[in-house]
């Protein structure tokens, strides 16, 4: 059976070397392999109440940037939320049957209760409501999240479920999580902690747009440990996250290289920072090259944002008016 992938991405600002590995590179395989639909997750960002300039601004980055980095609009349909108002009108309809208990009972949204009592507003209620309808509206059944998503995707499967025993039907599949976790690339931030992360600031994160001094810097400020370690010890988890950097872009020879004196107690992390500068460089250039150009290619990217949108809603159309249909709006 052939599997239609559908993916969110979140209006976040520029993409970092984790988005790269961790998102970019998956969605280049599976346009290869699948029927795709991507999109900017605009509606979803208004939870947060972003200024009409910088949700625009976002929105615009963030597709230009896919697109440089490879997502052929004619491979996948590549579009923004927003172009799709069917999206809009599935949402309601869920909605119908959503009931407050189980979106209540949704650990993301207990996390936002906890986190930011100030704004609690129905749009984060409904977070998997809308996720439901961004998927079964292009009858999805693949969708690359991680373990933090796989509730909302149970929920998907409830919502299309509940549709279809109400119209007595098998009108929407159930979708499943495609490469959930395991196997993916984990990238580390430069500060020492976990994931390389946004909300862990500027000095975590390497932008695929940083400039060369920037990016530099950034590196050699990395932090490591004070001096080398005991032969033999195990790395520290700032090391270690050094070293799954160079893993993703140095020669195998060079990382044997300071493995080697990691072991033997000789390793200076001031040489090794600046060989993982240097190589990080190299591997960052091009792409940097290329979401310049992009950014700048205002009518390019304005034209496939166009073409996107006419591909997502073909598919949405189609499936709003059978929807429309199978629930009784069918006109006079
Ligand atoms: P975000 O910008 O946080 O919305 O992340 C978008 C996507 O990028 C996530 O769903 C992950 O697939 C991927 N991602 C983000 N950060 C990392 C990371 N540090 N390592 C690997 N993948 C990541």
């Amino acid at each position: 059976m052939s599997e239609t992938v559908v993916s969110g991405i979140r209006p976040t600002g520029k993409l970092h070397l984790g988005n790269y590995f961790g998102a970019v590179q998956n969605f280049l395989k599976f346009q290869e392999a699948h029927p795709c639909y991507f999109f900017i997750a605009d509606y979803h960002s208004l939870t947060t109440h972003p200024t009409p300039e910088d949700l625009g601004g976002s929105v615009y980055r963030v597709f230009a940037e896919y697109l440089a980095l490879g997502l052929d609009p004619e491979k996948c349909t590549l579009y923004l939320q927003s172009d799709v108002p069917e999206v809009a009108e599935l949402y309601l309809f869920l909605n119908m049957n959503a009931y407050l208990g189980e979106l209540e009972r949704v650990s993301s949204f207990k996390e936002k209760v906890r986190s930011q009592p100030n704004n609690i507003n129905a749009g984060l209620l409904t977070y998997p409501v809308l996720m439901a309808a961004d998927i079964l509206i292009h009858h999805g059944t693949r969708v690359p999240v991680g373990k933090d998503q796989e509730q909302h995707l149970e929920m998907a499967r409830t919502f299309g479920n509940r549709f279809n025993r109400m119209y007595n039907t098998e009108y929407f599949k159930e979708p499943f999580a495609i490469g959930s976790d395991e196997g993916l690339v984990k990238v580390p931030g430069l500060t020492g902690g976990g994931k390389m992360s946004k909300s862990a600031g500027e000095a975590d994160n390497i932008y695929l747009d940083d400039e060369p001094e920037v990016l530099r810097k950034k590196i050699m400020r990395a932090v490591s440990d004070s001096g080398p370690a005991e032969p033999g010890s195990a790395k520290s988890q700032p090391v270690q996250n050094l070293f799954d950097l160079m893993a993703l872009v140095c020669k195998p020879d060079v990382i044997a290289h300071f493995d080697e004196t990691h072991k033997n107690g000789t390793i200076r992390y001031g040489d090794l920072k600046k060989q993982l500068a240097e190589d990080m460089e190299t591997f960052v250039a091009p792409l940097r090259s290329r979401i310049q150009d992009m950014l700048n290619n205002k009518e390019l990217v304005t034209k496939a944002a166009k073409r996107g949108a006419e591909k997502a809603r073909e598919s949405a159309a189609k499936t709003i008016t059978e929807v429309r249909s199978m629930m009784g709006f069918r006109g006079f």
